[in-house]
């Protein structure tokens, strides 16, 4: 199971380990959102929750895990992404991945200190005329206050990237995944990794963990 606070890098990470593994990726959140674009009885009810940015009910979300891990398809092995949010989520998969015999064996934290999440989160900027996306670290204007496609000098950051609302988010996270990493942790299987470096040395990182249990 893969763990990282917003920002932390865990989408490119994902892709990464299950490119290199090639073993099924299950992300609750794109399950919801594959059964919510087909518009099937489950999409509708998850939709009226993530609608209002709340967590879709354990039982719908347990049962649909359970589910999936029941498949042929993850019999060598799987990534779990979005999952378990929660303790009970947490406890429900214990139980049912041993009952399937598929445990979770190994549960990596992408590690970031929420400062530099900050800086991340909140970094992005977009030309107010013509829209082009920069982003303060990692890809400014070639000209300070300058766009790199039109020349205007017009700026705004969008509200999802306004410090209070990354801040808020970034709150909520840690307050979600700290009884989980210290659940995992008294299992023995969580693994810290620093998120601090650049995608392939992190990669690497993943890749001694996971080669080690394999
Ligand atoms: P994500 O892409 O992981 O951020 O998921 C998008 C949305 O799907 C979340 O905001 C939740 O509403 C819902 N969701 C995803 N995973 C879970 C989960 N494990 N438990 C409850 N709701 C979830």
């Amino acid at each position: 199971m893969l763990m990282g606070l917003p920002g932390a890098g865990k989408g490119t990470q994902a892709e990464k380990i299950v490119d290199q593994y090639n073993i099924p990726h299950i992300s609750t959140g794109d399950i919801f959102r594959a059964a919510m674009k087909n518009n099937t009885p489950m999409g509708l009810e998850a939709k009226s929750y993530i609608n209002k940015g709340e967590l879709v009910p354990d039982e719908v979300t347990n049962g649909i895990v359970k589910e999936r891990l029941a498949k042929d398809d993850v019999d060598n092995g799987y990534m779990l992404d979005g999952f378990p949010r929660n303790m009970a989520q947490a406890e429900a998969l214990d139980q049912f991945g041993a009952e399937l015999g598929k445990p979770l064996n190994c549960v990596i934290n992408i590690h970031v200190d929420p400062e530099s999440l900050m800086e991340r989160l909140t970094g992005r900027y977009i030309c107010r005329n013509c829209g082009a996306t920069y982003h303060k670290i990692f890809n400014p204007t070639k000209v300070e206050g300058t766009c790199d496609r039109c020349g205007q000098h017009e700026f705004y950051q969008r509200e999802d990237d306004k410090p209070e609302t990354v801040k808020n988010r970034l709150e909520v996270n840690i307050k979600m995944n700290t009884p989980l990493l210290d659940f995992y942790k008294k299992q023995g299987i969580l693994h810290e990794v620093d998120g601090n470096q650049d995608i392939d040395k992190v990669f690497a990182d993943i890749k001694a963990v996971l080669d080690q249990i394999n």
